[in-house]
């Protein structure tokens, strides 16, 4: 059966630099910061263009060091979209702030900055807007010339969850170097993803950054055993940073353009008979999933099951619906897309290593069932 994500064919690809790689930690002796974490951070740094790359445990404690190192807590309102990974949101909930879901286009999938005017405009009293967290849901960056522009007439931080959205770009900017501070996530199935857990935060700010640093080994101070905050124990391992080290190589010289290949391949056979995604002038995605609307979303997903195509549900369930949200994000307004969105998206497989005669396969099952 077809895969969802192929991780096995990357491996199988590049195979022998990960092993080299993955034996090369393990004989170090260095399992905790060792000299690949430090190196890796500043390759990824260089890459999205920031001064400051502090990896860590993953990218939910990407975001969380984020808020911590911003000091979000109780009394403080977050703005997150209704339409993302629970991760978005939950970190708000966790800190003691509360997040205010916004609806997102139906378009981008990303978050709508009328809807956050009208949120923020709607704010109960006794709630300090402080932050935004934008996600660049799919791979693709949200508008953050928008975004940065509402920020700054109101004085809100912008957080980029780029946890979807590493290798993305506008107008040749890279993703995670958009918001004031931005976070990714290696989970395995991420655009760049390690052989387990691991997250990364980005920031030009250098008071930040070193917070960040604090934070990530339990609020340390000058020496390891001299602790001036509360923090986490939230670092990335020696070999997730060995194995990333070669598979960003990878995504640097070919996987981010195959993944662009396989998109528009997608395209060339689904455009105008179903609702394929849309990627704005200058803007490019990273394609952590490529995602149509379906009004007949379930029947297809069986239809397509039993020709042996997986496909996901990303996201069935808007956050404002979350069990988990009801009691810590009362007073929520509507979000209609995020609601309906929840009803029809499907996400048809999609990595670098899918060939052509797979994509025009799945494409003409998926036509044939609708
Ligand atoms: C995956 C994801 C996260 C969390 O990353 P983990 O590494 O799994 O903790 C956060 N936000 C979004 C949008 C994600 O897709």
């Amino acid at each position: 059966m077809m895969q969802f994500r192929d991780l096995h064919r990357q491996y199988e690809a590049l195979k022998p630099a990960i092993d080299a790689a993955l034996l090369a930690a393990a004989a170090s002796g260095a399992y905790i910061m060792g000299p690949q974490v430090a190196q890796l951070e500043e390759q990824l740094a260089a890459y999205v263009g920031v001064k400051h790359c502090v990896a860590c445990a993953n990218g939910t404690d990407a975001l969380s060091l984020a808020l911590m190192a911003w000091g979000v807590g109780e009394g403080d309102a977050v703005f997150v979209p209704d339409f993302t990974f629970f991760s978005s949101a939950e970190v708000v909930a966790h800190c003691g702030a509360t997040p205010v879901f916004v609806d997102v286009e139906k378009s981008t999938y990303n978050i709508s900055v009328v809807d956050l005017e009208a949120k923020y405009a709607a704010l109960p009293a006794g709630l300090k807007p402080r932050a935004v967290v934008a996600v660049d849901l799919f791979g693709l960056p949200a508008d953050y010339a928008a975004l940065q522009a509402f920020a700054s007439r109101h004085g809100l931080l912008v957080l980029e969850d780029a946890a979807q959205g590493f290798g993305g770009s506008i107008d040749g900017r890279m993703a995670c170097s958009f918001g004031d501070i931005a976070t990714t996530s290696f989970f395995p199935a991420k655009p760049l993803g390690c052989y387990g857990d691991g997250g990364a935060v980005f920031t030009d700010n250098d008071e930040w950054a070193s917070l960040l640093r604090s934070f990530r080994v339990h609020g340390k101070g000058t020496g390891k055993y001299d602790n001036v905050r509360i923090g986490l124990n939230s670092r990335l391992d020696t070999l997730q940073a060995a194995v990333l080290q070669v598979k960003f190589k990878a995504f640097e010289d070919y996987e981010l353009d195959a993944v662009n290949r396989v998109a528009a391949l997608y395209d060339s056979h689904l455009k105008g008979r179903v609702a394929t995604p849309h990627i704005p002038d200058g803007y490019r995605s990273s394609w952590a999933q490529y995602t149509v609307q379906l009004p007949d979303r379930d029947a297809v997903k069986q239809a397509l099951q039993a020709e042996g195509i997986p496909t996901m549900v990303y996201y069935p369930k808007p956050m404002s619906a979350q069990t988990a949200f009801a009691a810590v994000a009362p007073l929520q307004g509507p979000c209609p897309n995020a609601a309906e969105l929840a009803s029809t998206v499907l996400s048809l497989p999609m990595h670098p290593y899918m060939n052509p005669d797979e994509v025009a396969f799945v494409s003409q099952k998926l036509l044939s069932a609708i």
